[in-house]
């Protein structure tokens, strides 16, 4: 073996002992809530890598989307029409992003977080996506501790997964995992278009 090479092997094995530490030292089994936030791409196609990782194990997985219906997805497409054994649910039309329409907007997010709740209260669920649920947060269209409240009281082995830039830092508090996707350049802003099973 060169120098390189048992450098090389010892740097291995030191990582690999802390790795191996680290393991060990992990040994609280419970679901995890985890947070996908900033202004970069890939916080909800994340949320779904992770429904495609719990639909593998056959796991239970509800998802809820809290954004307006019109914009069709991928992804909304695929669980709605493959995979029937997701709770699948989406704010849909009743939303309008209008200032001029408030209340209507509040109600339309009352009623879907009344769908994200019963979710993360069902012991059955291994998995729920609350996507885009920052937003409802951010305008106030949801009273922040009953959020809170809702996921830190779920079920020990049911994990979350929040998406949406912002959100506050009381939500970053009741998380266990927050990462925080940074934009250093996207397509959009070169006038490349959003493209299908890319972006949407
Ligand atoms: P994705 O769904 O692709 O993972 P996201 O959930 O991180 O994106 P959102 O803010 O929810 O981001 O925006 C969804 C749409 O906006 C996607 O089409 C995405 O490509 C686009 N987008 C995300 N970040 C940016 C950005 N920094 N500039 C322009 N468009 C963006
Ligand atoms: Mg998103």
């Amino acid at each position: 073996m060169s120098t390189k090479d048992e450098r090389h092997a010892e740097a291995m094995a030191k990582q690999k002992a802390k790795v191996d530490a680290n393991i060990a030292r992990a040994d609280e089994e419970r679901g995890v809530a985890v947070l996908l936030t900033g202004n970069g791409k890939g916080k909800s196609s994340s949320a779904f890598g992770m429904v495609m990782r719990a639909l593998g194990y056959g796991q239970s997985v509800g998802v809820v989307q809290f954004i307006k219906g019109k914009q069709l997805s991928g992804e909304e497409i695929y669980l709605r029409e493959k995979c029937p054994q997701v709770d699948f649910y989406q704010m849909g039309t009743g939303f309008t992003w209008n200032t001029q329409d408030r209340s209507g907007d509040i109600a339309a997010a009352e009623k879907t977080w009344a769908e994200a709740a019963r979710m993360l209260a069902d012991e059955r669920l291994d998995l729920v996506v609350l996507d885009e649920l920052t937003y409802m947060l951010a305008y106030d269209y949801l009273d922040e501790s009953t959020v809170l409240s809702a996921i830190t009281a779920r079920p020990v082995a049911q994990s979350v997964v929040v998406t949406g830039r912002g959100g506050g830092s009381a939500l970053r508090d009741v998380m266990d995992t927050v990462s925080e996707v940074k934009d250093i350049k996207h397509a959009f802003k070169a006038g490349i278009k959003a493209r299908k099973g890319v972006d949407f």
